[in-house]
């Protein structure tokens, strides 16, 4: 009897600060033309451009705190629209997101497919975020470590200008990894509790753990 292939089309990415979401979220959106999305890139997009909700957003991710609950889940019902697909990288990250969350998905009748929790070393992250670059128009996103690149450098894609992000600094890094182990894990648990928690471990290189995301995603069934 021939397979077929079934791809899930509604994703969650979860896991500790430069433990690579963005960059899987976008390999996986443009492998399978699955819209991504980022709280995190939307506000500091409107920060960049001083609209008052970007600004309201600043002085949370300036610290390295959390966006109260009720930011992030207006920039999500706004970009949810008539949506269906997604790749959501750095949302839900608080139980009461994941709620409400759950609630906006049942009233539209389009439940997740699966939440990947990407698991890295407090060490390896600590590494990862300080050789951080990121595209000041693109949002593209790049590391020291993998690419011959320094901060002021044209960005390879657009030639916008690489920057580090204002909370890429080890004392917000210390907030961000606090609040990660406060209120994003236990959304693993509630994720782990419906069945759709995968965790994959995201130490080993980028393309490695791109193939394992992409597999999982594409899942063949009898
Ligand atoms: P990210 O780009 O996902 O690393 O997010 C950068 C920062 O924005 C985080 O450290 C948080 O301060 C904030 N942030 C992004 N998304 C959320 C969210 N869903 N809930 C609360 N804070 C968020």
């Amino acid at each position: 009897m021939s397979g077929c292939t079934i791809l899930k089309s509604r994703i969650v990415l979860i896991g500790p600060p430069a433990c690579g979401k963005g960059t899987q979220a976008s390999l996986l959106s443009a492998a399978f033309s699955i819209p991504h999305v980022s709280t995190g890139e939307i506000l500091r997009q409107e920060r960049l451009a001083g609209s008052p909700i970007g600004l309201e957003a600043d002085r949370y991710a300036r610290e390295g705190h959390l966006f109260p609950d009720d930011l992030a889940l207006r920039v999500v019902r706004q970009w949810m629209d008539n949506r269906a697909r997604f790749i959501f990288d750095g949302f839900p990250r608080t139980i009461g997101q994941a709620i409400e969350f759950d609630k906006m998905l049942f009233e539209r009748g389009i439940p997740l497919d699966v939440v990947y929790l990407l698991e890295i070393s407090d060490d390896e992250v600590l590494a990862r975020m300080l050789g951080r670059l990121t595209c000041s128009k693109c949002g593209a996103v790049y590391n020291t470590r993998f690419h011959d690149l320094a901060m002021g450098d044209g960005c390879p894609k657009c030639q916008g200008s690489l920057v580090r992000r204002t909370d890429d600094t080890r004392e917000a890094l210390e907030h961000r990894l606090s609040e990660y182990k406060t209120f994003t894990q236990p959304v693993a648990d509630y994720y782990t509790a419906k069945g759709l928690l995968k965790a994959i471990d995201v130490e080993a290189a980028r393309d490695e753990v791109f193939q394992m995301l992409y597999a999982d995603m594409k899942e063949e069934a009898l």
